[in-house]
């Protein structure tokens, strides 16, 4: 029979290194008793993988695709929350919105439109932040921060929807410039809209992402390993 726990023994290691490493930033740079939750990223993940985590405490799962998270949330631990955080299609809504505790990736004033009819229509309020381009990368989702102000104003107009704070994918060069940014953002908006929640920081960049007030951070490979897109 095989061991599984022991298979796993790499995700214990790599759990350990995280804890550590948010700890040492946080003692640096944070006030005593800030919280930084750890989100485990489970695309392309096995779900025996993603239990193991939990198992060790990982509280928080996010998800990037309808599809793949439809095809194991059966599978999951179900004492870990989850989240939302990959690009959402409005026809794809109906999908998670009574699965998921939040939704990290309103980007368009259409998208809020659809959580929220679905959200009043299933007679709930769903959590979400909006998720900023903060680098301005065509290549990413988000709200140009420009934009931002408008976006926040329509979603927390939304009786379905319940706005938390904001989301970013930082470009990978220059983080502490982008970062920076995404702290100012934060900061301004925080007092009018009671955030709570600054989910930025993955693995090349959550020590530096708690620096500049990241309340989440989401990491995927720094805990699983490599991801395997073939399996
Ligand atoms: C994949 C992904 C992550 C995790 O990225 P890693 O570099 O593997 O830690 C975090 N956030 C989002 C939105 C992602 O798609």
């Amino acid at each position: 029979m095989i061991n599984m726990d022991a298979s796993f023994g790499y995700i214990d290691e790599n759990l350990r290194i995280i804890r550590e490493n948010i700890a040492d930033a946080a003692e640096k740079y944070r006030s005593p008793g800030d919280r930084i939750r750890i989100m485990a990223v489970t695309k392309t993940v096995p779900p025996e993988a993603v239990n193991h985590a939990v198992s060790l405490g990982v509280d928080l799962l996010g998800e990037n695709r309808v599809q793949e998270y439809q095809s194991k949330a059966d599978a999951y631990d179900k004492s870990a929350e989850v989240q939302f955080i990959g690009h959402l299609q409005t026809n794809k809504v109906k999908y998670i919105i009574s699965s998921v505790s939040m939704i990290q990736s309103v980007d368009s004033i259409r998208l809020a439109q659809e959580i929220d009819r679905l959200a009043v229509k299933n007679g709930l309020v769903m959590d979400v932040l909006c998720e900023v381009n903060i680098g301005g990368e065509e290549s990413k989702s988000g709200i140009a921060p420009a934009e931002l102000e408008g976006l926040l104003k329509e979603v927390s107009s939304l009786e379905g929807l319940r706005l938390r704070g904001l989301m970013t994918i930082p470009p990978p060069s220059d983080s502490d410039v982008f970062l920076g940014r995404m702290q100012e953002l934060y900061n301004r908006f925080a007092p009018e809209y009671s955030f709570d929640t600054l989910s930025m920081g993955m693995t090349h960049d959550y020590a530096q992402a708690v620096k500049y007030g990241s309340t989440l951070v989401r990491i995927g490979t720094g805990l699983f390993g490599a991801r395997n897109y073939n399996k």
